[in-house]
């Protein structure tokens, strides 16, 4: 495995492992994960505190000569004459906690292509768009080689611990619900795009196939196609074509999978003529790379397209339930993030799967990996991550609840793997080999357990989210810009913003794809067409990245703007005060889940707006 250039994972001694504490002669392996990484997971787990100091030691001495780690360490640390706890103590007392603003000027440096050792010793060719915002402005963060290998090793170590449990053929077929944005680059020349755009990209997406023996039905040309329509009617044509030999189906989110299959309901025409023929429609798929691609594979099969239009034919009357083991008769699992903001999609997508189990994919995000699921037969609402302690230097910022119950304090200091405490819930603080020192996160995780001594983690949420529909995560700061922006143009009109609150939509039966829905009370009166504008304004002004594509494509529905009667937030205070709470302490709840808030203001809606910004 290479990080920024340096081999961390070194060739067995003697073919057995080492492990050694003392700093002359520890190293991070003596292990080749590649030949048995079930192996090697169970020994890094079990010395899981020593791989986290031996993890911090090595990218503080490959990042050492960067202008950020100089600030804090000074010019030349003594990363040579220091134990390992040393080491971590010095780093730990130096370096301050930061989250993505403190890093943001330096990571703009990076994106106007300054290719100094700014926050890593080399030059970075690559930026991901996490999601969330840094004040309404997207978070730019380093991809690099070791992002790529990391990623080819979680995949390793999930498929090697799914393969005991739901075992697969050898050289069968995976279809894939993912989605490539093309890259751009900034005026520096970099790229720019999703970490999972670059990893699609990327050769250790390759590799991953050949390791895991699982292969993709759909080429490149149309994981990277750009137009979300196109690519599903690719990954559904060749997925189709394919039917007895996939073996499981998967996406990155399981949003992907599901908005696939509602996707058949008005493709699987079209898509079994293309199988009778051997064509490809013309209308549905027009980009030539794309129509290349797919010829290059289908050729015509009209029993195939017989058997596929007569199973479709039945399962439209039953609204599609139980499609995947109809479709895809050896798919032994559907694999995808299902926990966090994906859980409330798991009845839709059990609607489609039958009996067909469910695996809920790693933990990990844009800044590093953080967790495998070792237990993939684990339902998403118990599944757990075993942190991988040598994909990054894991600090916890212990939560308590605060004492008016509103949300979290968290005055305590993060404490190290090895002082974690079971039950207890945590905010992730991490340092990664690609130029993010002691970075909050922002996810929130509780202890539920321990692989060997490495703590397995539940995800409870993120911290500050507001509205997530997809892989979009809003905060209040997000729907506060987008709330003022609407302000400035509602006083144009000489009227005022009472007060203001939101909710997401989440895609059910009735509303796919889901949405954001703003409810504002307005003193003084709006003609509709600025209300337009200001639904509009809103719309476009949520920037973090998963809400920009996803509305791109479609796959979350226009905003809505709902404009309320008067005395709409004085009914919502009353309702508050009449259920025990007290007017000192009353705040507008800024996201409504509650039933019955909600059916106070869906009761004094006045008007709605859809949102005709992103509109083809
Ligand atoms: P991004 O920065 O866009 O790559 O998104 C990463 C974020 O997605 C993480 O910080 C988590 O909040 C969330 N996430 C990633 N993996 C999982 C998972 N397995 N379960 C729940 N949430 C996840």
């Amino acid at each position: 495995m290479v990080a920024n250039g340096e081999t961390i994972s070194t060739e067995a001694s003697e073919g057995k492992p080492t492990f050694s504490s003392d700093r002359k002669t520890s190293t991070l392996a003596s292990l080749r994960p590649d030949d048995d990484v079930i192996g090697w997971f169970d020994l890094v787990a079990e010395r899981a505190a020593m791989m986290q100091k031996e993890t911090l030691r090595r990218i503080i001495k490959t990042n050492a000569v960067t202008e950020y780690l100089k600030i804090w360490l000074g010019e030349d640390p003594p990363i040579e004459d220091l134990q390992l706890k040393e080491l971590e103590e010095l780093f730990r007392s130096r370096v301050p906690l930061a989250a993505h603003a403190e890093f943001e000027p330096y990571l703009q440096r990076i994106a106007d292509g300054d290719t100094s050792p700014i926050l890593i010793r080399d030059p970075v060719s690559c930026l991901s768009l996490s999601s969330g915002t840094t004040d309404g402005r997207p978070k730019y963060i380093p991809f690099t080689s070791f992002s790529a290998q990391t990623t080819l090793q979680i995949c390793k170590l999930g498929a090697a611990y799914r393969a005991r449990t739901f075992p697969t053929r050898e050289g069968g077929r995976v279809l894939e619900f993912i989605y490539g944005n093309p890259q751009r680059f900034t005026k520096g020349g970099v790229a720019v795009g999703t970490a999972t755009t670059h990893v699609f990209a990327s050769e250790a997406f390759k590799a991953k196939q050949q390791a895991t023996k699982s292969f993709s039905c759909s080429p490149q040309e149309i994981i990277h196609c750009g137009d979300y329509k196109q690519t599903t009617y690719g990954h559904l044509l060749l997925g189709l074509f394919h039917c007895d030999n996939i073996e499981f189906i998967t996406s990155t989110f399981a949003y992907s999978v599901i908005q696939g299959f509602a996707a058949l309901d008005e493709l699987w025409p079209e898509i079994c003529a293309d199988i009778r023929s051997g064509n490809v429609n013309p209308i549905r798929v027009t980009s030539p790379e794309v129509r290349r691609a797919i010829l290059g594979v289908v050729f015509p099969d009209p029993a195939l397209a017989l058997r596929i239009e007569s199973a479709c034919r039945e399962l439209k009357e039953r609204q599609w339930r139980g499609l995947v083991p109809s479709l895809w008769p050896n798919a032994k699992y559907i694999l995808s993030i299902m926990t966090g903001s994906m859980l409330p999609y798991m009845a839709k997508l059990r609607h489609y799967a039958g009996n067909v189990p469910f695996v809920s994919a790693d933990y990990g995000s844009s800044e590093c990996w953080i967790g495998a699921n070792i237990e993939p037969i684990q339902p998403p609402e118990r599944v757990t991550f075993t942190l991988v302690p040598t994909f990054a230097y894991f600090e916890f910022i212990p939560l308590r609840t605060s004492s008016n119950g509103s949300g979290y304090s968290n005055d305590d200091e993060p404490v190290t793997i090895a002082e974690v405490e079971l039950h207890r819930e945590y905010e992730l603080v991490v340092t990664t080999f690609t130029g993010l020192y002691r970075y909050r996160l922002g996810d929130v995780v509780r202890v539920v357990g321990f692989h060997k001594s490495s703590p397995k983690l539940s995800f409870v949420r993120r911290r500050n989210v507001m509205l997530a529909v997809n892989t979009d995560k809003s905060t209040e700061r997000d729907l506060e810009l987008a709330v003022e922006k609407t302000a400035g143009l509602l006083a144009k009109s000489g009227a005022e913003l009472v007060d203001f609150t939101s909710r997401a939509v989440v895609g059910d039966g009735a509303h796919w794809p889901g949405y954001y829905v703003i409810f504002l009370e307005i003193d003084g009166e709006v003609s509709d067409s600025a209300l337009r504008e200001c639904c509009r304004a809103m719309d476009l002004s949520f920037a973090d990245y998963g809400y920009v594509v996803s509305r791109r494509c479609g796959s979350i529905g226009p905003l809505e703007l709902c404009v309320l009667e008067k005395g709409t937030f004085k009914e919502i205070l009353a309702y508050y005060i009449g259920n025990g709470g007290t007017l000192s302490q009353f705040k507008t709840p800024r996201c409504v889940n509650s039933e019955e808030l909600l059916r106070i203001l869906n009761r004094r809606v006045r008007s709605r707006f859809s949102s005709d910004a992103y509109a083809a």
